[in-house]
């Protein structure tokens, strides 16, 4: 599928969702792909891309960033305490604050640095064992509690289950979202973004649908 399909089905679960224009912000995830094809989406003017490892983002992304003005970075996967410092330097936001102690880790950080990316908050709305995220019931603590670390928290993310009904598990992330006064809502994927949009999504994260399938992922 190409950039500009997926740019027409936002468009559409956008006006079907009763949403402004616009208001779905397209994360292009360009993880594992090769460079040939990220240079292709930047060619088509994208500039948004999400990585999920930091060092693979901090292998290919400086050049990216010398060769196409504007180019906006997110972190999306899993983030240990000791790539911090790297992760603050090389994105623009970070979609998988999962811990309190990386959000302390983050806030002395940001204290030193004197900035710090916007921040989403991963909830584990399905309670994975393996998966990252705060657990639903402890959402509202651990909210408030990067809140007192003075953390610009922008909203919340959320991988559902791949073998469940993911309408359930964004309906539960926006719930806890607006009870929380946070208006960022980062989910849906290739297979599921439109109904994410039904439910409120201000960020998607599509990398498949428009770069292809990936090569087998590196863990
Ligand atoms: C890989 C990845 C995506 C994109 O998945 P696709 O199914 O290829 O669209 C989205 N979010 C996260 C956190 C990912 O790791």
């Amino acid at each position: 599928m190409s950039l500009e399909e997926i740019r027409t089905r936002i468009a559409t679960a956008e006006a079907e969702a009763g949403r402004p224009p616009g208001s779905v912000r397209l994360i292009a995830v360009s993880k594992v792909q090769p460079d040939a094809r990220v240079r292709a989406v930047l060619d088509q003017g994208h500039r948004l891309f999400g990585e999920n490892r930091v060092q693979e983002a901090a292998g290919k992304w400086p050049a990216f960033r010398d060769a196409f003005e504007g180019v906006e970075l997110y972190l999306i996967g899993p983030l240990q305490t000791n790539k911090a410092r790297q992760a603050m330097d090389l994105f623009d936001a970070i979609h998988s604050v999962d811990r309190p102690k990386l959000a302390k880790t983050l806030a002395r950080l940001a204290q030193e640095r004197g900035a710090c990316p916007e921040l989403f908050i991963q909830v584990n709305t399905g309670e994975e064992e393996q998966k990252a995220g705060i657990l639903p019931a402890e959402a509202d603590a651990f909210i408030a509690e990067c809140g007192a670390l003075d953390l610009p928290i922008a909203g919340l993310m959320c991988i559902p289950p791949v073998e469940e009904t993911p309408a359930l598990h964004f309906a539960l992330l926006a719930k806890i979202a607006a009870r929380n006064g946070l208006e960022g809502l980062s989910m849906g994927m290739s297979g599921d973004f439109e109904t994410a949009i039904a439910l409120g999504a201000t960020h998607v994260r599509v990398g498949s649908a428009i770069f292809g399938e990936r090569e087998a992922t590196p863990r």
